[in-house]
Parts: structure tokens; C-alpha cells; sequence
């Protein structure tokens, strides 16, 4: 007879890419992963048991009855950290009451002289929404030398930031379990391009020195929050110092090379952490590069690529819109060169210089 399944079910608020992808990571452990469209009206009330897990595929939600439903819920895992990361002003001061290197800051608020910005920052200041803010939308550059000036509507809405002048970006995705315990994955490197991430690459060799560092300080800030699951920190490299740019209490695309390059990647391992259970620390079995499909329509040809995972979102394409990703392996540097040649063929201009700085890395790498 087969045996009944007594794990709880785990409602994601939203079903998004990262929702679906969550629920693909729990049919191996046979967990029922149920993404909630939390955006499109409906009277329906959602079966949800007591026992059941409510987690989020993102910081910020609408109020409609289903996402009251679900973040009410007595096991709506994290369900403070959620507006206090997807607030920058609140997520700023936590890093500055943990005492952990960020980008310079101030709040924009009704009083706040455009020249003291200009005096404590230097000539190129980065305003950044506080809310709502996503892929480098939500930012305004007030810039000396053109006579910027603050709009309106951004005072009481914005924090102000000093530009940082970085050397590269990095990420750590990282799980924290209910006993505490914190395990992390290699630091990946990132390229953005207009605010939005283009392309990964992980781990890296060059990066282990930084390693060590970069995990006191997620796992001083998942400590200070109790918090359970995968968070993703978003780093400048300034030399040998990281920054923090930005924490998402949640799966995150820079950790999406994990699919490829790990055995256990950092959907279940989320999954794992919420429903309590045992995570062996993730191996890494290849080196990967992660390629975001950003407001481009499906090629079959990607699929032709002997080290390729394609993992399409079936979203209606849009400009600027993430409708899917390539998770390539990089099991020698031949099969890497050929399988970017011939992406440089068949991607348009945007991807050129990503390609091309994935190339410039692993040639980097031989020297
Ligand atoms: P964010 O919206 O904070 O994730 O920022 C998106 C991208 O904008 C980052 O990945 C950086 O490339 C760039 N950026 C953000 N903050 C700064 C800053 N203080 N100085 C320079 N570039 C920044």
C-alpha cells in the first residue's frame, strides 16, 4: 500500500518563476508546493490545514483576501522579515545596527538640502525608492554637474545612497534551519546591466578568500532575524571589503545556478529548512554559468547545447521582462567557449557584452 503523505503542504505567496520553481524542487521530497496567484481577484478561500507551511516568492504583496489568508497564517514562516527587507530604510538600519558594511545612506525626507547630499556623498548620488524598487527599477541618479534636483514625489519615499566606485558584484545565498544552524553556498559573481542581472558565474575560485567573510556576515543577519529558509545577499567587491547592496528573504536568481551546479539546489534546500528537514552541507558538482532570457521569445536552438539547462517561465514576453534562464555547466573550457560562440550567434546586441565578460572570466581564470 503505498504510504500517505504527512508532510504539510507549503503555500507560496505568488506563483511566479520562483514559485514554480519551488514547487518543481518539492516533488522529489514528495511535498505539495502550492503557488498562490495572490494578484488576480477571487472570492475563493484556500484549503490551507493548521499544519501546513506559508512561505513567499517575494517581499511585497498586495492585500486581497487570499494573501490576508496565507501571511495570517500561524506558520507564515519569516512573516515579520518580509516588510522589514522590502523597506530599504528598515533594511539599511539593520544593517547599520549589525554593524555591517553598506553603501553610505541617508533618508530623503521634506527637509533633506540636495547640497549636503551633494557634500556628504560627493557629485553622483543614488536615490533608491524605498519600496517597490526591483531588476534597477525605482532608482534616480541626482548628479551634480546636470543641476539635478529632487522630485517631489520622492521626498519621504526615498533613501539616498553614496555611489560606490566597486570592483565587481558577488552574491551569497545562504539557508538557516530552526535549530540555527547556517550553510551557504560559493559566492557567485554577477553582471548587471541598467540595474537588472544578466548573468552568474559560480563559484569561482578568486572569490575563496572572500568566502569567510562574507558568510559572518549573512549569518549575522539571519541570527539577529531568527530567520528560517534561503536569503540572498547582494554584495560590492571593493577591493577586499564587501558591501552590502541588498538582502531578499527569499530564492534567489543569482542562486539559480544552483539547479546545475549543485546536489541540492536552493529551492529545496528552502524547503528543507522550512519543513524541518535534515540539509547536508550543498556539494558542488560543476562549475556554472547562469544566462537570464530577459524579453526575448523562445529559441529551440538554446536546447541544442550539450551543457545547457533551459528553464523557460512561459511568460508572455516583454522588454525588460526575465521570462527565463540558461544554466550552462562548465565541465572544461571548450564546451563553455563553444556553447557562448554560439550564443553570441544567436542572442541579440544587449547580450554581447555579458557574453563577452563570461568569456574574459574564464579566460582570466587560465592565467
Ligand atoms: P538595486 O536596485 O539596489 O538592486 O541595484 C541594482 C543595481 O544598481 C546594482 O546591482 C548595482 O549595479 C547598481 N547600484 C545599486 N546601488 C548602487 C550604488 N550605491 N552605487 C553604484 N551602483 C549601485
Amino acid at each position: 500500500m503505498p504510504q500517505s503523505n504527512t508532510k504539510p503542504t507549503v503555500w507560496v505567496l505568488g506563483n511566479g518563476q520562483l514559485g514554480a520553481m519551488l514547487t518543481h524542487a518539492g516533488a522529489p521530497l514528495a511535498i505539495d508546493v502550492r503557488a498562490v496567484d495572490i494578484m488576480t481577484p477571487t472570492d475563493e478561500v484556500l484549503p490551507i490545514a493548521p499544519e501546513d507551511i506559508i512561505t513567499a516568492e517575494r517581499e511585497q504583496w498586495p492585500e486581497s483576501n487570499l494573501s490576508l489568508q496565507l501571511s495570517r497564517h500561524p506558520h507564515f514562516v519569516n512573516g515579520p522579515v518580509f516588510a522589514r527587507l522590502a523597506d530599504r530604510y528598515s533594511q539599511k538600519s539593520l544593517l547599520d545596527k549589525l554593524q555591517i558594511p553598506t553603501a553610505p545612506w541617508t533618508l530623503v525626507d521634506d527637509h533633506t538640502p540636495l547640497a549636503e547630499l551633494y557634500h556628504r556623498y560627493g557629485p553622483r548620488v543614488l536615490m533608491k525608492r524605498r519600496t517597490g524598487g526591483y531588476d534597477g527599477k525605482g532608482q534616480h541618479w541626482l548628479k551634480q554637474a546636470q543641476e539635478s534636483v529632487i522630485p517631489s514625489d520622492w521626498r519621504n519615499h526615498a533613501i539616498a545612497e553614496q555611489a560606490i566606485n566597486f570592483d565587481e558584484e558577488v552574491s551569497l545565498v545562504g539557508v538557516r534551519t530552526h535549530t540555527g544552524e547556517c550553510l551557504f553556498y560559493p559566492l557567485t559573481l554577477n553582471l548587471h546591466q541598467d540595474g537588472i542581472l544578466m548573468a552568474s558565474i559560480s563559484p569561482l575560485t578568486r572569490l575563496a578568500p572572500l568566502q569567510a567573510q562574507a558568510e559572518a556576515m549573512l549569518s549575522t543577519i539571519m541570527q539577529d532575524l531568527n530567520y528560517v529558509g534561503v536569503m540572498a545577499m547582494e554584495c560590492f567587491r571593493v577591493g577586499d571589503t564587501l558591501l552590502v547592496n541588498e538582502l531578499a528573504p527569499r530564492v534567489h536568481n543569482s542562486g539559480h545556478w544552483t539547479q546545475a551546479g549543485t546536489h541540492m539546489d536552493q529551492f529545496q534546500l528552502h524547503l528543507r529548512a522550512l519543513c524541518g528537514i535534515a540539509i547536508p552541507a550543498p556539494q558542488v558538482n560543476f562549475q556554472c554559468v547562469m544566462v537570464n532570457l530577459i524579453g526575448i521569445e523562445h529559441d529551440p536552438r538554446w536546447l541544442s547545447l550539450p551543457n545547457a539547462e533551459l528553464y523557460w517561465y512561459n511568460k508572455e514576453v516583454r522588454p525588460g521582462r526575465k521570462v527565463g534562464h540558461l544554466n550552462l555547466s562548465v565541465p572544461n573550457q571548450t564546451v563553455l567557449h563553444d556553447s557562448i560562440s554560439a550564443l553570441q550567434a544567436w542572442l541579440p546586441s544587449q547580450y554581447q557584452a555579458p557574453l563577452a565578460w563570461i568569456l574574459a572570466e574564464f579566460t582570466r581564470q587560465q592565467y
